[in-house]
Formats: C-alpha cells, sequence, structure tokens
C-alpha cells in the first residue's frame, strides 16, 4: 500500500516533477489567480469597455517574469520603442507615465501603456523581435546581442549578471541566457562550416591552377 503513494508522478506542465515541486506550483497558480482577481475588481471602475480593446498578446512570451515595480535602468532600441508610441486605436502619442505592467523577457520588455486620451492598454516593446530558430517562440534583439557580447569578450553569465548589477539593469537569468547561447552556437556553427566549405574549395581551385 505504502508503495502505491511512493510511485505517484507529479507532472507540471508535461514534466515529472517531485511532489514537494508540484505542491509549490499549485500554490503559486492559486495565488496568481487570486491576485488576478483582485487586480480586475480593483480596476474595474476605470476600464469599462476598454478591455476588449486589448491588443492581441502572445501567451508565450508572457511566462517570464512580471515586475509590478518599475526601477532600475533598461536597454531600449530608441527607434523600436519610438514607433510603437503611438495609440493603436486613437493614434495620440503614448506616454511612458502610464505603464501598467512591465513583463521582463531577458533584458528586453514588454511594456503596457494606457492611453491617456482613450483608456486602451497598448503593448510596447523595448527590443526588435524576431522568430527562434524553431520558429515556435519569439525572441529579442537585446538579448541576442547581450549573449553575443559576453562570447565576444569571452566573459561568462555571471560576470555578465555582476555588469548589469552594477548598472542596474535587471538581469536575464540562466536559463534564458542558455536558450539565446544555443541558438547562436548553431548560426555560428553554420556560417563556420559554410567558410570552411568555401575555403576549401578555393583552396582547391588554386591547386588545379
Ligand atoms: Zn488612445
Amino acid at each position: 500500500m505504502s508503495n502505491d503513494s511512493k510511485s505517484v508522478t507529479f507532472r507540471w506542465k508535461g514534466k515529472i516533477v517531485t511532489k514537494k515541486v508540484y505542491e509549490k506550483r499549485v500554490a503559486q497558480q492559486k495565488s496568481g489567480k487570486r491576485r488576478k482577481k483582485e487586480e480586475v475588481i480593483s480596476t474595474e471602475g476605470e476600464n469599462r469597455d476598454s478591455r476588449d480593446n486589448h491588443t492581441s498578446t502572445d501567451s508565450e512570451n508572457y511566462k517570464h517574469e512580471e515586475s509590478m515595480l518599475m526601477d532600475g535602468r533598461r536597454i531600449v532600441d530608441l527607434k523600436t520603442l519610438g514607433k510603437q508610441m503611438w495609440c493603436v486605436s486613437c493614434k495620440q502619442a503614448l506616454s511612458l507615465d502610464y505603464i501598467e505592467k512591465e513583463t521582463r523577457i531577458g533584458l528586453a520588455s514588454q511594456l503596457s501603456v494606457r492611453c491617456h486620451n482613450c483608456l486602451i492598454i497598448n503593448q510596447v516593446s523595448t527590443s526588435k523581435q524576431r522568430e527562434s530558430q524553431d520558429k515556435r517562440t519569439v525572441r529579442y534583439d537585446t538579448n541576442y546581442k547581450a549573449v553575443l557580447g559576453v562570447l565576444h569578450t569571452g566573459i561568462g553569465w555571471t560576470h555578465l549578471c555582476k555588469m548589469c548589477a552594477c548598472l542596474n539593469i535587471p538581469c536575464l537569468d540562466f536559463k534564458t541566457y542558455k536558450k539565446y547561447e544555443t541558438e547562436i552556437g548553431l548560426a555560428a556553427e553554420k556560417v563556420a562550416k559554410s567558410s570552411c566549405a568555401d575555403a576549401a574549395a578555393l583552396e582547391r581551385k588554386l591547386t588545379l591552377e
């Protein structure tokens, strides 16, 4: 009988986890839902019908850390940000004073900015986005560049974190860093292979001459 309870496997989002982790995740989910409900109730009055007008958001991007408190510095692509600082509905200029939520994806941020005129929430990104290599998720240029910088200078993730800490920029976590590093590695391998093939072809041509 006692073996039965031991053999029960706990799964969270498809992955096998320990009972302790599973219980923790369930508790987190519950408190998250409760918080969301409270938020909806507290902002219902000012939202009115604007909630239906939200610009579409890819849920995949929003599983990352969310911070209600926005402090410190961020790395921003000025042109990319500037282009998005217009309300999608009434075309008025948006103000960064009205940021309601920030979702950080590594060093990049997705900002929910409320329009002061028509009160709808616009999604603004601080970095250019592109598809990941497997075309399943969205990747952010800022993170690619940061990881490239780490590889170029020969430092590591911890050094990047220390640098970010000094600059008061929230750093990208190790898991995100690794994801980007793997993709950059694959791309670099491709380039190296083709450049090797080119060099071999050139050598062959020169030898024949
Ligand atoms: Zn507006």
